[in-house]
C-alpha cells in the first residue's frame, strides 16, 4: 500500500514527486512510455525560469528526474493499463503488478497529434516542432510551415511572425475552423500566406527537415518546397485512456478539474497537460504539478477541508 502515486512523468509529475518527496510521501511515480514526457522530443529549451544559456529538453528532464529521486521517489519505467477510482484505496494496474494507493496525483500529459508521415519521428526537432510558444524564436528570419487550420494553427502562425521573415499556413480544406477574432488577425498579416485545399504528403532531407511535397487536393498536383521550419498545429491527444468511467471528463477527452488541480474524486489530483488545453507549457505544467502534491498532502494529512 502506497500513499501516493503519480501517474506520469513529465515537468508536472516530476515536479509532484519532488514535494512530495520532500513531504516524506515516499511517491511512486508510473513514468509512462515516455519517461521525461514531451520535453523529450524537443532541443533547446530557452524559456525555463533558471536557465539563461538554455537548456536541453532531455537534460533538464534528467535534472528534474535526479531531483525527485534524491528526495526519495521513486521511478518506475511502467506503463499504466487501468485504474479503479471507485473504492479505496485506490487501484492503479500496469502490466507488471496492480499498485494500491491512499492518493494519485494523475499527470499523464498529452501527445500533439501527428501526420504519421515517414521521417516524421526522426525529424522532430530538427526542423518539424510541435510547440511555436517553445521553439517559435529558432526561426529568426527564415521561412516556416505551419499545418492546420483551429486555433492553435492560426494563433502559432501569427506568433511565429514574430520571427520568421514568411509563415504558409497550411489547411486541408478551403476555410477554418479557428475563431473569428484570431483568423482575422492571421488574415490581416503580411507575413502570413495560405495554402488552402493543401496537405502535407512527404517529409525531404537528410539529417533534418529540408523541404516537404504537397499535394493539392483540388487539383491533384504535388509540388515542392523548401522549407526552414515546419510546426504541427493538428491538435493534441489527451493521454486519458485509462481514466475514462474513473474520472469526470472535459471537453475534447481531456480531464476535468475544478480549482485547478481537483479532479471529481476526492484523494484523485490532476496536473499538468492532461487538464490543460490552453497553456501547455512546461513551466505551468510543473506549477500545476506543485499544487497538486501540496493538495494531495493536506488531503493525506486529513487537514483538506473545503476545497474545491
Ligand atoms: P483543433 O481545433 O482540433 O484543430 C485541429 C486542426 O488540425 C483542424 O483544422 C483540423 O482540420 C486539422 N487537422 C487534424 N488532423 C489533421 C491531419 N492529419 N492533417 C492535416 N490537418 C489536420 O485543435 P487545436 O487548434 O489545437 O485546438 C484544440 C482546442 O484548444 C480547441 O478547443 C481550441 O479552441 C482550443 N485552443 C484555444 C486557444 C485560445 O483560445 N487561445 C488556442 C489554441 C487552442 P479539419 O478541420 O479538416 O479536421
Amino acid at each position: 500500500m502506497e500513499k501516493l502515486i503519480i501517474i506520469g512523468s513529465g515537468p508536472a509529475g516530476l515536479t509532484a514527486a519532488i514535494y512530495s518527496a520532500r513531504a516524506d510521501l515516499g511517491p511512486i511515480v508510473l513514468e509512462g512510455d515516455t519517461p521525461g514526457g514531451q520535453l523529450l522530443w524537443t532541443t533547446q529549451v530557452e524559456n525555463f525560469p533558471g536557465f539563461d544559456q538554455g537548456v536541453l529538453g532531455p537534460a533538464l528532464m534528467q535534472k528534474m528526474q535526479k531531483q525527485a529521486k534524491q528526495f526519495g521517489a521513486k521511478l518506475v519505467s511502467e506503463i499504466v493499463q487501468s485504474v479503479d477510482f471507485k473504492y479505496r484505496p485506490f487501484k492503479v494496474v500496469t502490466l507488471a503488478k496492480t499498485y494500491q494507493a491512499e492518493a494519485i496525483i494523475v499527470a499523464s500529459g498529452a501527445r500533439p497529434r501527428m501526420l504519421g508521415l515517414k521521417n516524421e519521428k526522426k525529424f522532430l526537432g530538427k526542423g518539424i516542432h510541435t510547440c511555436a510558444t517553445c521553439d517559435g524564436a529558432f526561426y529568426r528570419g527564415k521561412e516556416v510551415i505551419v499545418i492546420g487550420g483551429g486555433d492553435s494553427a492560426v494563433e502559432e502562425a501569427t506568433f511565429i511572425t514574430k520571427f520568421a521573415k514568411k509563415v504558409y499556413l497550411i489547411h486541408r480544406k478551403d476555410s477554418f475552423s479557428a475563431s473569428d477574432i484570431m483568423q482575422k488577425r492571421a488574415l490581416g498579416d503580411s507575413k502570413i500566406e495560405f495554402v488552402w485545399n493543401s496537405e502535407i504528403t512527404a517529409y525531404l532531407g537528410q539529417e533534418r527537415l529540408e523541404s516537404v511535397e504537397l499535394l493539392n487536393r483540388q487539383t491533384g498536383q504535388k509540388t515542392v518546397r523548401k522549407i526552414d521550419g515546419l510546426f504541427l498545429a493538428v491538435g493534441h491527444i489527451p493521454n486519458t485512456e485509462p481514466f475514462l468511467g474513473q474520472l469526470k471528463f472535459a471537453k475534447h477527452d481531456y480531464l476535468e478539474v475544478s480549482n485547478q488541480v481537483f479532479s471529481d474524486v476526492p484523494g484523485v489530483f490532476v496536473a499538468g497537460d492532461v487538464a490543460d488545453w490552453r497553456y501547455r507549457q512546461a513551466v505551468t505544467a510543473a506549477g500545476l504539478g506543485c499544487m497538486a502534491a501540496l493538495e494531495a498532502e493536506k488531503y493525506l494529512a486529513g487537514l483538506a477541508k473545503d476545497m474545491p
